[in-house]
C-alpha cells in the first residue's frame, strides 16, 4: 500500500523544501506539481499566447503533453519531450503559470497525470489543490502557510543567493497578487481542507517544520 502525505499552502511558503526534505527521510518521492503549471506556462510563453487569455489557451491545451521523469532521485518535467527545469523558475514563469492555471481547460490537462504519478508510488506532492481535488484520499493533509512578508523575505534571499536582485517590495506585491489568484479563482481554489493539519511556518526553523510533520505520519 502507498502512503500519500499532500502538502498545500500559498506560494513561497516553503512546500518545496520541506516536501523535498520530508521525501527523502521518508524514502517517498516528491512530486512538484507546481512545475508542471510552469511547464505550460513556458510553453505559452514561448508561443505568445498570454496568459490571461482562456480561448487562445483551450485551442492549444491538448498539444501541451507534460511528463515528469525522476532522474537520480531528482524530478525532471518534459515539455513536448524536451528537459525544461532550467527555465521554469523565472519571475516572468511565475506570473505566467499564476494566471494560466485559473483555467479548467489547464487544470483537466494535469490531473490524470498528477494522479498517475501518485498512484504508482508512495509520495508527497505539494501543490494548491492536491488535499482537496488531486489526492482527496491523501493519508496525511498539511496545510502550510507563513505571514507574507516572511514568505517575500525567504524568495527575496533566495534570488540573491542567485545573483538575482530584486526588490522586497515588488516581491511582497507579486506575492499577495498570486495568493488572490489561488484563492479566489472558481476552478480547485487553495482552501485549508477539513482534516488538514495547519502549520504557520513564520517563526520556524526548516527542521522544526520538519519534525511536526514527521509526528503526524
Ligand atoms: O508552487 P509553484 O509556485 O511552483 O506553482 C506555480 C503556480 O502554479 C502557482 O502560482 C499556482 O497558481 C499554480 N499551481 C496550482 N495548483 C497546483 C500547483 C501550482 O494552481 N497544484
Amino acid at each position: 500500500m502507498s502512503y500519500k502525505i499532500a502538502i498545500d499552502g500559498p506560494s513561497a511558503a516553503g512546500k518545496s523544501t520541506i516536501s523535498k526534505l520530508l521525501a527523502k527521510e521518508l524514502g517517498y518521492v516528491y512530486i512538484d506539481t507546481g512545475a508542471l503549471y510552469r511547464a505550460v506556462a513556458l510553453f505559452l510563453v514561448r508561443n505568445n499566447i498570454n496568459p490571461d487569455d482562456e480561448q487562445a489557451i483551450k485551442q492549444v491545451i491538448n498539444s501541451i503533453n507534460v511528463d515528469l521523469k525522476y532522474e537520480s532521485g531528482e524530478q525532471v518535467v518534459l515539455l513536448n519531450g524536451e528537459n525544461v527545469n532550467r527555465y521554469l523558475r523565472t519571475n516572468e514563469i511565475s506570473q505566467a503559470a499564476s494566471k494560466s492555471s485559473v483555467f479548467k481547460s489547464v487544470r483537466d490537462r494535469l490531473l490524470d497525470l498528477q494522479r498517475k504519478i501518485a498512484n504508482e508510488n508512495s509520495c508527497v506532492m505539494d501543490g494548491r489543490d492536491i488535499g482537496s481535488k488531486v489526492l482527496p484520499d491523501a493519508n496525511l493533509k498539511i496545510f502550510l502557510t507563513a505571514s507574507v512578508d516572511s514568505r517575500a523575505k525567504r524568495r527575496y534571499d533566495e534570488n540573491l543567493s542567485k545573483g538575482i536582485i530584486c526588490d522586497l517590495g515588488e516581491m511582497k506585491k507579486e506575492i499577495e497578487e498570486r495568493d488572490y489568484r489561488d484563492t479566489h479563482r472558481e476552478n480547485d481554489p487553495l482552501v485549508q481542507v477539513e482534516g488538514a493539519k495547519y502549520i504557520d511556518s513564520t517563526d520556524m526553523t526548516i527542521d522544526e517544520v520538519l519534525d511536526r510533520i514527521l509526528s503526524y505520519t
